[in-house]
């Protein structure tokens, strides 16, 4: 059983796509149980859950897994989602005023994410760009209200920015605007904690085989029903297709960001959902997506993000320094070329090599 996750980059396809051992293992010699598969829509995309099954589970389990999947997603929205109104993050963005305003240690644990990725991007990863993501309609607006803003606009909206504007305060955990405009969109960083969630989620109850994906995020951890290490691939951007690379997971995350879906183009300019918080304008270098390997789903997240925003050379220089296995799809004339490190392209032949 193979799935795909599509994600259009430049107007083709790069497809992730989950590869059981059935395209690699012919024998299909059952050696676990058939995989529960549970699947659900989610922060404006779709996940799937696929785990193997304790010997102690019964008929109704997987209902019952898939019920508490769902209710912890629904809970997680209604603290970060923005684009839910009444949610704790539109709470704290409709807050105008600059004393503590209380949170749980779950949202404290995702703005020390965000604000440790932000200071090792040299702040091209910043949660507080919301005015700019959104004044370029990207935000939990219409599609329609995308369009190239005016310049006064953008410095008012600029002026609401600044990670240096937002206070954390961790007993009791709680957090602080230096200014009454400061917005926080975490969109380029929850997704990855959701997937981190559901996971911690199956671990609790004794799961020890599974694969969480949300919006093309995805974390795994020990085998699948024909007994081998998870296999994701990401294929070739190529029209002719094919795979770019095939890479095992055990215990580790994948995260990608890339200039797809969320853009809009005007006068034959691409305008993308990657804004430059000091350009305060979208990212307009060559980097059509960028995938990267972490232990955490949500700073592989935060980290695709900041490397987007940084561009070829100087997001390579971040993934370097920091050791950050990752592969750069980058555009070049009509087509595009790929990019991975070392510690990517490691694991890469380590795949290649177990060739399970
Ligand atoms: P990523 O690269 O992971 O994130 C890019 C996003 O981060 C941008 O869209 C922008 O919001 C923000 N961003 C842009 N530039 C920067 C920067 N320099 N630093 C930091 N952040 C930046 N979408 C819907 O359409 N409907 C929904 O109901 C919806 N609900 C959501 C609920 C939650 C809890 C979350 C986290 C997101 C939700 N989304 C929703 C947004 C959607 O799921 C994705 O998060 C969004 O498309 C970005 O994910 P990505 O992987 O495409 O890009």
């Amino acid at each position: 059983m193979t799935a795909f996750f599509r994600k259009p980059v430049a107007g083709i396809y790069c497809l992730l796509a989950l590869l059981s051992a059935l395209l690699f293992n012919s024998c299909g010699k059952q050696e676990n149980p058939q995989a529960v598969e549970i699947h659900g829509k989610t922060m404006g995309t779709t996940f799937q859950v696929k785990y193997l099954p304790l010997p102690s589970d019964d008929d109704q389990r997987p209902e019952a897994i898939g019920g508490e999947i769902n209710a912890a997603l629904i809970a997680f929205n209604q603290l970060v989602s923005t684009y839910i109104k009444d949610s704790r993050i539109s709470s704290f963005n409709q807050f105008a005023d600059t004393t503590w305003f209380p949170v749980d240690s779950t949202f404290l644990h995702i703005l020390e994410g965000a604000r440790e990725i932000n200071r090792l991007s040299g702040g091209a990863m910043d949660i507080t760009v919301g005015p700019l993501v959104n004044l370029w309609g990207f935000g939990p607006g219409s599609p329609e209200q995308r369009h190239i803003p005016e310049a006064a606009a953008i410095a008012a909206a600029k002026a609401n920015t600044g990670m240096e504007k937002l206070e954390i305060r961790h007993d009791p955990p709680a957090v602080r605007k230096q200014i009454p405009g400061l917005y926080i969109d975490l969109s380029s960083i929850a997704k990855g904690y959701g997937v981190d969630l559901v996971g911690r989620l199956l671990e609790k109850k004794g799961y020890a085989n599974y694969l969480v994906e949300i919006g093309g995020e995805v974390r795994t951890r020990g085998v699948n029903e024909r007994g081998v290490v998870w296999r994701l691939g990401i294929s070739s951007p190529e029209i002719s297709g094919g795979l770019q690379a095939v890479i095992a997971l055990d215990n580790f995350s994948m995260a990608t960001s890339g200039d797809y879906m969320n853009y809009f183009e005007e006068n034959g300019v691409r305008y993308s959902h990657l804004i430059d918080p000091v350009a305060a304008k979208p990212i307009s270098h060559n980097l059509a997506s960028v995938t990267v390997l972490h232990p955490s789903c949500m700073m592989a997240d935060g980290f695709a993000t900041a490397i987007n925003v940084l561009g070829p050379e100087q997001g390579m220089a971040l993934a370097e320094r920091e050791n950050l296995p990752i592969m750069m799809i980058i555009r070049e004339g009509e087509g595009f070329v790929e990019k991975m490190n070392d510690a990517f392209r490691l694991i890469r032949e380590k795949t290649e090599e177990s060739g399970n």
